[in-house]
């Protein structure tokens, strides 16, 4: 884990097609692609293509509020394209304690199963 250091991530590969993934939805600002290790049927993560210091949610600041908000928009889009827009659930693990691995700020967009909560 590079914590948060804003060195690059594996995300950085993917936005820049250096590596393969499969691509959801994408637009200028925001890339969607299925999880490596799915958790549930869908398992798709958002991202902002332009990390602009977004490593994790405890670190945003007022500037980001715009591309805070197309991701949100983006995963509904992304729930709607994969038929789940009925029930589905998005997370953000911030920081280590919530088991960030991956210091590039993503939204994990889950369902196609039955979610139970508390999440533990
Ligand atoms: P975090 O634990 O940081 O909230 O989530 C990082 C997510 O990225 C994990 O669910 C992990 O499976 C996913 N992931 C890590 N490396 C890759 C990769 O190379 N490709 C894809 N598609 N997902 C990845």
């Amino acid at each position: 884990v590079n914590a948060d250091s804003g060195a690059p991530t594996i995300f950085d590969k993917i936005i820049n097609k250096e590596i393969p993934s499969s691509i959801v939805y994408e637009d200028e600002k925001v890339l969607a692609f299925r999880d490596i290790s799915p958790q549930a049927p869908v398992h798709v993560l958002v991202i902002p293509k332009f990390r602009d210091g977004l490593t994790e949610l405890g670190k945003v600041d007022a500037r980001h509020g715009e591309i805070l908000g197309q991701l949100l928009y983006a995963a509904k889009i992304v729930a709607e394209k994969e038929g789940i827009s009925d029930g589905f659930r998005v997370v953000i693990n911030s920081g280590a304690s919530a088991c960030q691995s991956v210091y590039h700020l993503h939204l994990h967009v889950l369902g196609g199963r039955q979610m139970n909560w508390p999440p533990g």
